[in-house]
């Protein structure tokens, strides 16, 4: 999921930042409390988190097997409760 507390680690130093704010402007910077060295703009900070999801949803479905999913479907039906004789009458 994404990082909802929006903390950045500053690159420099590796000190723990965030955005502060409800909307920061995609031209506000982030600058370390620590060092003060510039760390992204928001702009950037959202890409790179899109990518971040991206790239784990990717990566999550890349290894999928469809034939072993249709293996555990015909598992999971065969243990489905079958339909009586009386539901069956037309
Ligand atoms: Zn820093």
């Amino acid at each position: 999921m994404f990082n909802l507390s929006r903390e950045v680690t500053c690159p420099h130093c590796s000190a723990i930042n965030r955005w502060e704010g409800n909307d920061p402007q995609p031209e506000d910077e982030l600058t370390c409390l620590r060092c003060r060295r510039f760390i992204t703009s928001h702009e950037d900070y959202i890409h790179s988190l899109v990518k971040q999801e991206v790239s784990r949803t990717m990566q999550r479905y890349a290894y999928r097997s469809v034939s072993r999913d249709l293996s555990l479907l015909k598992l999971a039906l065969m243990d489905a409760p079958r339909p009586s004789v009386e539901t069956l009458s037309y």
